[in-house]
């Protein structure tokens, strides 16, 4: 089984397992898509670092031109630290703290995109303080059902984010007042892993009334922010493809002055990476057979926490009798599973590869059962680079103290 160029087996065997694994070409072909379909119109893809925010995918996206969605001062650095361009960064999320609204406005960040009145005022309040004025669109919640998991829905009127649209208005006067603030845009973001285009739509439809109103009264916008949220197909679901999912929203603002934005994230990484994992032990059960690998759910927490699906094939094709494999981890959780009922012919020691595990998997980890992060690879063509190392054994309680005894 190969990736690009180079075979998954000689990868293990280089640099051990876990590991994720990443296709620069998968990376490139993916963000063009989003350029290609967005071709004929003034429009910037603004990639949403927390899918996964490895320096090595942020700069193979800084070197297409790729603008980024951050959610935090720490992907703000990171960023920087890939090559990114601040001025292309737009700001989401409902809790910014003012160490992090102040390190985005030094930097010269493109937009903040603001989730409610207290945001407002308190960014008027640093940009004044600091001498500068603050870009801002309001990230308003449209309530639109995105017809996903919970967890992952963000656009309806219970959810955390955004402002009402009902208040959007009033925000925007205000806003309009401050003297630190510019009003550059609007923006939404309705939900993760959608799979059909229409409550992106509706949403939009419902941006584009505000964008009216807003116009009536003298506010101009320059940019319109449609988020991310398309979906992939992890196992049988049918996601429109990029240039369909945007080809509604496009007609239904063809024609306007205002520049778009989307936020993908998901769909541009999630497909370009799978995890390599070894087998540990092979322990039959009653009925059913678990396969103990070396990665777990610190490594690859969707499965556990919102019933995420990866496909899961032996790098080694073997002949004999296929079982049925639970394929769990090492952790003491029973929550620890990476996927359920898999029919495979599969010895100890063997590799499997996790698929679709490029988004949120590597940047959603963590050391739970003081397990090291797995290393992070980029395959381009037939070489590999190493773009995040093993965590090691001292690196784990590296910040930690004894208390001083005695
Ligand atoms: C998470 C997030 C995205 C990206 O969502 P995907 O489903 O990964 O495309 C975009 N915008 C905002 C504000 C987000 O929080």
């Amino acid at each position: 089984m190969m990736l690009e160029g180079l075979a998954l087996a000689d990868i293990a065997a280089r640099f051990g397992t876990p590991v994720y694994v990443y296709s620069r070409a998968a990376l490139i072909a993916a963000f063009e898509a989003y350029r290609r379909a967005s071709g004929g119109r003034q429009a910037s893809v603004c990639y949403a670092v927390k899918a996964n925010s490895n320096l090595g995918v942020l700069s193979a996206f800084a070197a297409l031109g790729a603008g980024f969605d951050i959610v935090s001062g720490g992907e703000l650095a990171r960023v920087l630290a890939a090559g990114g361009r601040a001025d292309r960064v737009v700001f989401s999320g409902t809790g910014k703290s003012r160490d992090e609204m102040r390190q985005a406005l030094l930097a010269g960040i493109r937009c903040f995109n603001v989730e409610s009145a207290g945001e407002l005022e308190r960014l008027d309040e640093l940009a004044a303080v600091l001498g500068v004025i603050a870009p801002i669109a309001l990230r308003v919640n449209p309530d639109v059902d995105p017809q996903t998991h919970p967890y992952i829905s963000t656009g309806l009127k219970h959810n955390k984010f955004g402002v009402a649209s009902d208040d959007a208005l009033a925000l925007y006067r205000r806003a309009a007042a401050l003297p630190h603030l510019r009003i550059r845009g609007i923006a939404c973001h309705i939900g993760s892993q959608l799979l059909n285009a229409a409550p992106a739509v509706e949403a939009a439809g419902k941006l584009l009334v505000l964008v009216d109103l807003l116009a009536a009264e003298g506010i101009h916008l320059e940019h319109i922010d449609l988020g991310g949220g398309l979906g992939i197909r992890y196992r049988d679901e049918t996601p429109p493809a990029v240039a369909a999912y945007l080809a509604p929203l496009l007609a239904l603002f063809e024609g306007r002055p205002e520049e778009l934005c989307f936020e993908p994230g998901r769909s541009l990484v999630g497909n370009a990476g799978l995890l390599l994992t070894r087998i540990e032990y092979l322990k039959p059960g009653e009925g059913k057979h678990f396969a103990i690998v070396d990665a777990a759910m610190n490594d690859l927490i969707r499965p556990a926490l919102y019933d995420g699906w990866h496909g899961v094939v032996p790098v080694l094709a073997r002949t004999g009798p296929p079982r049925r494999y639970d394929v769990v981890g090492p952790i003491c959780e029973s929550g620890d599973f990476l996927a359920r009922d898999r029919d495979m012919a599969v010895e100890e020691g063997d590799l499997l590869a996790l698929l679709s595990a490029g988004a949120y998997g590597m940047s959603m980890s963590s050391n739970y059962n003081s397990r090291p992060r797995a290393a992070e690879l980029i395959v381009d063509g037939d070489e590999v680079h190493l773009v995040r190392e093993r965590e090691t054994l001292e690196s784990l309680y590296a910040l930690e103290r004894p208390l001083p005894l005695g």
